[in-house]
């Protein structure tokens, strides 16, 4: 950010009181439609310079909390009974401050975390969903997007394989909710009189019990504590040398559960999971859980966009058997922050999270216009129609813009996995499967005892620094550091600067403080 910007509007004691009194205008005048055409163009064209402007490497722009509050405050205007009149150079002023605070998700050195730059078709388009402001849980208020949802989700069933029909997808506001309300439609499938009564007499078969990999997202164990089940009744399913659950050992698994009083009503695979991009063997699974009669929810929040790559849609087989799954479109799908989309392979159990009796809903006489309401089988009264973002760049570019996105991502995980196997003073964790990758930074002259505090050391310095932005989890018990290929743009000359950039880092620490133990060391925050 240059030095000089702000200068004249900043006053620290008093933020407000450089701001010239406004003259006042009416409530007319600002919600008019000559307001609508000028404040779209100056945010249009202070977005198209911000991106043509992104710094080539650049992970995160970090602001001290209380200086940020101070720049936002100064931008604010001091009128309080008046309504003061749009003022182009502080709205300029607004859009630069957020722009050029946070993750930079356009650049090449940001390879962090799970959302990207969005395709501009379908980040403008939130300009109209929130101009024309149409709810989406019922198809009166939201007709286009419900329709859409209905196209989505026919388009998308071709790479599922549902039978047609029969099968239902709702929207969600991110991956968390969708996976709480299928867990909910499971746990209400199963104890039917639980939404009325509660829990009570729930020991007729044993505790109520889930059963997730040990590398499941957080979501699922909230979810676990939201339905009122307890942490302490989820069922933990071993994995295997991939982080994948190890379906040989699931069998033992649950008839230990059984043993120790447990009923587990609910199985829960990743496809794929947060930490290593690890897919779970769906069709094994599948099987396991129709035998024993258990609802199979898939958490795909990452990875079931790779259904839409002919290289990679191997790796979800079985998917079609599961009860339930969870799809970001927000994650690989260029598109923004939240749309999520919750599949069930049968229709009927779609209404079942948020009532006793989910035919009550088919008994009620719908007309072709309430069919197609969704309040019903979603939490959300007021839903934003998110998936008029994903439909929108869907109808006008077609399905090949997500599948290239997709393949490319993967195969840059792809290539860092071959650059780091010929890397002495690397230590690469696994290969592969999808866009994430995980390794460590493990040279000679670093006593290995020191390994996991130093991940963590040289993770929190890099994003300090600046350059690049990386994230870090821990692996059986040891921090390792992670990379999430999101932005397609870039290329392996990247993540040999990143690489660079760790090596100096942590060279500079060990020559530094040689006998550290950096668990003791101030690390970077
Ligand atoms: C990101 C993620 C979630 C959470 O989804 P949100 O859309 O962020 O709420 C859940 N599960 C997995 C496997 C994820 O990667």
């Amino acid at each position: 950010m240059s030095s000089n910007e702000n200068a004249g509007l900043i006053n620290h004691k008093h933020p407000s009181v450089t701001i010239p009194a406004p003259e006042s205008i009416s409530c007319e005048e600002a919600y008019s439609t000559k307001a609508f055409r000028k404040i779209a163009e100056v945010v249009v064209s202070s977005l198209e310079q911000y991106l043509e402007q992104i710094e080539p490497v650049s992970g995160l722009a970090l602001t001290d909390p209380s200086m940020l509050t101070h720049k936002a405050r100064s931008l604010m205007t001091s009128a309080s009974e008046e309504i003061a009149p749009f003022d182009e150079s502080r709205l300029r002023k607004i859009i630069e401050l957020y722009t050029r605070t946070g993750i930079q998700v356009h650049s090449k050195g940001y390879m962090g975390r799970q959302f990207s730059g969005v395709l501009p078709l379908s980040g403008i388009f939130d300009l109209v969903n929130s101009t024309v402001n149409q709810p989406s849980s019922f198809y009166e208020a939201a007709q286009l997007p419900n329709v859409a949802e209905r196209i989505m989700q026919d388009e998308l069933n071709t790479f599922i394989g549902y039978p047609e029909n029969s099968f239902a997808m709702v929207t969600t506001s991110g991956g968390s909710l969708a996976n709480l309300t299928a867990l909910l439609s499971a746990r209400n499938h199963k104890y039917p009189d639980v939404w009325s009564s509660g829990f009570y007499g729930w020991n007729k078969e044993g505790k109520p019990a889930v059963a997730v990999s040990e590398n499941a997202h957080y979501s699922i164990k909230r979810a676990i504590g939201i339905m009122g089940i307890g942490e302490d009744q989820m069922v933990k399913l071993p994995v295997n040398e991939n982080n994948a659950i190890d379906s040989s050992r699931v069998q033992a698994r649950l008839k230990k559960a059984k043993e120790q009083g447990l009923h587990v009503f609910c199985m829960v695979a990743s496809a794929c999971t947060t930490d290593t991009g690890s897919f779970d063997p769906l069709e094994e699974l599948a099987a396991i859980a129709q035998e024993h009669h258990i609802w199979l929810h898939v958490d795909g929040a990452h990875g079931a966009s790779l259904l839409l790559s002919d290289k990679h849609r191997h790796k979800l087989k079985g998917l079609e058997k599961a009860d339930s799954f969870a799809w970001d479109a927000h994650k690989m799908l260029f598109t923004p922050g939240t749309c999520t989309l919750l599949f069930y392979k049968d229709k009927q159990r779609s209404y079942g999270a948020f009532r006793q009796e989910a035919s009550y809903v088919f008994e009620k006489e719908s007309d072709i216009y309430t069919a197609l309401d969704s309040g019903e089988q979603n939490f959300e009264c007021t839903k934003r129609p998110v998936i008029m973002n994903l439909w929108v760049s869907w109808a006008m570019h077609g399905k090949a813009v997500f599948s290239q996105k997709i393949d490319h991502l993967c195969q840059l995980a792809n290539q860092a996995y071959e650059v780091l196997l010929n890397e002495d003073d690397f230590e690469v964790i696994h290969q592969p499967q999808a866009n994430i990758l995980c390794f460590r930074y493990t040279p000679d002259n670093l006593d290995p005892e020191v390994h996991h505090h130093f991940q963590l050391y040289i993770r929190n310095k890099t994003k300090e620094d600046g350059r690049f932005f990386i994230s870090k989890v821990e692996l059986n018990g040891q921090e390792v550091l992670r990379v999430v290929f999101m932005n397609h743009e870039i290329e392996m000359k990247n993540f040999r600067m990143l690489l660079q950039e760790i090596r100096r880092t942590g060279q500079e620490m060990i020559v530094a403080h040689p006998a550290a133990r950096y668990e003791t060391l101030s690390i970077p925050q």
